[in-house]
């Protein structure tokens, strides 16, 4: 892999705000570095994204997917004082969104800047401040602008259902640690393209006819619901970290089940045995609170075969975190297992 592509590749896709419901301008972004590199692509009614990868064999159909929709916050209602109540998209871990900075995306295209804050925001006036819960009956969010009551913010434009997009705050240390919200799971957004990148650059030939599979309704279940003709899926989503887990920031995981069951065994067995082949950092695990697109998928009835990888990213949902080891990890996998 080229790490400064992928670094910048990263960097321009993070700051793109695509929580579910307002992905089309990410899309529109991964579409066309798609046409750029020669792939055809197409969409689905939904949005989600298909690049079309010719392989060698053209009588079985893989599909690799990642989601580039993330977790966000919708205006719920706005207050008399003129801030904003929310509803959250997807499960952001509230408190840590305390002191967050967001941008508000209204109907009409104006974007106006905010700070998620808790409703007991100041220490020397709240004996609360420390102590109160955080979530959404008693978080707000501020606007960078001068608004004393509701019709102020109605002026500006915003109304109830505003997508309120929260800072990513993304950084890429020269050590290789990637810090950013929403790794889960634009890391693997990238790691795809990057693929998509290398098979060009190096002529790589896939064993079949692939479909890169990028959905934007993951983090509220239905992603990957409906599918290109395909008959297996190897989704690319982060590895969880924590508690008796084995995986690291360093290591590609291979979930053998997560809450929607076991995934495909004969696919698992394979991961399995070419992460060692190829000498991957690997772990094997079992994710305790996790529904991957795999799932999505099979309950909504596709008639296909799935298994679940992608980079450790530590403290998930929260303010997130891996390393470049892990993701070098995922794309050695990824790319052994459709050369295979
Ligand atoms: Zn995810």
């Amino acid at each position: 892999m080229n790490t400064d592509r992928f670094k910048s590749f990263a960097y321009a896709l993070y700051q793109i705000d695509s929580p579910s419901g307002y992905t089309k301008n990410a899309v529109d972004f991964l579409e066309s570095q798609a046409k750029n590199l020669g792939y055809k692509t197409e969409r689905n009614q939904k949005g989600n994204l298909y690049v079309f990868v010719e392989g060698a064999d053209h009588s079985y159909r893989l599909g690799v997917s990642a989601h580039t929709d993330t977790l966000g916050l919708m205006v719920r209602s706005i207050n008399a004082d003129g801030t904003l109540r929310f509803t959250n998209i997807g499960g952001p871990i509230l408190p840590t969104l305390d002191g967050e900075y967001c941008r508000i995306i209204t109907r009409s295209n104006k974007t106006y800047t905010g700070t998620i804050l808790s409703t007991s925001p100041a220490v020397h006036v709240f004996k609360d401040a420390s102590t109160a819960p955080r979530n959404a009956d008693t978080m707000i969010v501020k606007i960078d602008e001068i608004v004393k009551n509701k019709e102020d913010v109605e002026k500006l434009g915003i109304m109830n259902g505003d997508i309120i997009a929260i800072d990513p705050k993304t950084v890429i240390t020269d050590n290789g640690f990637i810090k950013s919200r929403f790794l889960d799971d634009k890391i693997s957004v990238c790691a795809l393209f990057e693929m998509l990148n290398m098979i060009k650059e190096e002529n790589i030939t896939l064993s079949h006819d692939t479909v890169f599979i990028i959905t934007t309704y993951e983090e509220v279940g239905h992603g990957a619901a409906n599918l290109p003709d395909i008959q297996e899926l190897l989704t690319c989503d982060m590895g969880c970290i924590g508690q008796d887990l084995s995986c690291t920031e360093y290591d590609v995981s291979i979930c053998a089940k997560d809450s929607g069951g076991p995934y495909d065994y004969e696919m698992v067995s394979t991961l399995i045995e070419l992460a060692k082949k190829e000498k991957c950092q690997y772990a094997v695990d079992i994710y305790p609170y996790y529904g991957s697109d795999v799932d999505a998928a099979l309950s909504a009835g596709n008639n296909i075969k799935g298994a679940l990888i992608g980079p450790g990213v530590a403290a998930s949902h929260g303010m997130e975190r891996c390393h470049m080891q892990a993701i070098e990890s995922t794309i050695k996998l990824m790319m052994a297992y459709l050369t295979k």
